[in-house]
């Protein structure tokens, strides 16, 4: 946040996100907040922060920052998400209430030195968060799962505790693999009654399809080598990822995360829901070797999609700049814009932030740079490609 009382600050480009970027743009800023912003000299006495680009802050709208202190991803790349998440399970018994703040903290920090000013948390509760998140907004949400009724109960009840006075925090039934239809349904209904935001992890891999279908694969072999399935919770009546996103849009707002395995019926039927928005983890994504996730086709739907980074269990790092790199480097079929907008706009827009992730009139003034000597728009993104992302911190003055 830039604290000084007004300034002025000029760069080679302005890019607001939610307008056409400015080349030799300014941008005003007063007690915090972007009061105006142009082209050309200013009128007022300016900074000239020469060859940059003044972007918005970044929008992580996804991680759980409980891992933030895996030094790598858990398990080798190409690891099926079953086997994948009983080495998670392991790895959480082994951790404490202190070693899991510890990882918190150090991720707040890692996304405030990243330039994430908004931030998606999944939380397992009871959860403290420290006082000082540098800045960093955090949304966060309560983490349900359990496929008996007596554990959904008990994790609905402590998700209930956690929303408390904090009206922008959420619900989160984990996944359908992990969670039953009948908790799900309970967490749908105090999103509801409390006018809360829900997250779910959503069509994450074809396993997940052949449980939900067929009541078949490799997350049904798991959930029995683990003792938890019961006859009656797989396959899921009709067709489950219709039935899936009817529910997901009752929630006044709800992020899907993942749907890296959604079909084109699928994706015409989300895309009738403009609340929801879906979160797409490139380098998770990436991490699993899934196929390629059919972003294209969603945006071409007019789908929203958020940009995440999941948690560093399955990602080396919460740089959520990488994130759109990564898109930039291998996702030739994606708008460049589209991608910004993705790690940015986009997520203010999932997390209920609409003063952040732009730069207008009126919205925070976290704001970062990227070097460029890009004269044409085009080149301004392949700067971005190459370039890191900075955060303008306290220091401007
Ligand atoms: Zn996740």
């Amino acid at each position: 946040m830039i604290k000084s009382h007004s300034q002025v600050l000029s760069a080679r480009w302005v890019v607001p996100v939610t307008s056409e970027p400015i080349h030799g743009g300014w941008v005003k800023v007063e007690n915090g907040c972007v009061v105006a912003l142009g082209a050309g000299t200013p009128s007022a006495p300016y900074r000239d922060l020469g060859d940059v680009a003044i972007l918005p802050g970044l929008v992580n709208a996804h991680t759980h920052l409980e891992f933030s202190d895996c030094q790598e991803p858990i398990g080798d790349s190409g690891i099926s998400l079953s086997k994948w998440i009983g080495q998670v399970v392991t790895t959480r018994v082994a951790s404490n209430e202190s070693n899991r703040r510890a990882a918190i903290d150090c991720g707040i920090r890692e996304l405030a030195q990243t330039g994430t000013c908004l931030v998606g948390e999944i939380a397992t509760t009871p959860c403290q968060y420290p006082a000082d998140t540098h800045g960093v907004d955090l949304i966060s949400f309560a983490e349900v799962l359990g496929l008996n009724s007596s554990r959904g109960s008990e994790r609905l009840a402590a998700a209930n505790a956690h929303l408390g006075f904090d009206g922008s925090r959420g619900v989160s039934p984990h996944a359908p693999y992990s969670t039953s239809l009948e908790t799900i349904d309970e967490c749908l209904d105090l999103v509801v009654k409390q006018s809360r935001p829900l997250v779910m992890h959503v069509a994450e891999s074809p396993d997940e399809r052949e449980l939900l279908e067929a009541g078949t694969g490799p997350f049904a072999e798991a959930l029995r080598s683990m003792g938890v399935w019961q006859d009656h919770l797989f396959p899921w009546p009709g067709n489950p990822f219709l039935g899936l996103i009817e529910r997901l849009a009752r929630a006044p707002r709800s992020l899907m995360i993942h749907a890296n395995d959604l079909r084109t019926s699928e994706i015409e039927a989300l895309a009738a829901h403009p609340h929801i928005t879906v979160v797409y983890c490139p380098r998770t994504h990436h991490f699993f070797q899934y196929d390629e996730h059919p972003v294209a086709e969603m945006l071409a739907h007019g789908v929203r999609v958020a940009l995440g980074t999941d948690s560093r269990a399955s990602n080396p790092d919460l740089n959520l700049w990488s994130e759109a790199q990564f898109l930039w480097r291998h996702r030739s079929d994606l708008q460049p814009a589209s991608v910004l907008e993705m790690a940015t706009w986009s997520g203010s827009q999932a997390l209920g932030r609409s003063n952040l992730g732009s730069i207008g009139s009126g919205s925070l003034a976290k704001l970062g740079t990227v070097r460029t000597t890009a004269s044409r728009v085009d080149d301004l993104y392949r700067d971005f490609a190459a370039n890191p992302y900075h955060p303008i911190g306290n220091n401007i003055s």
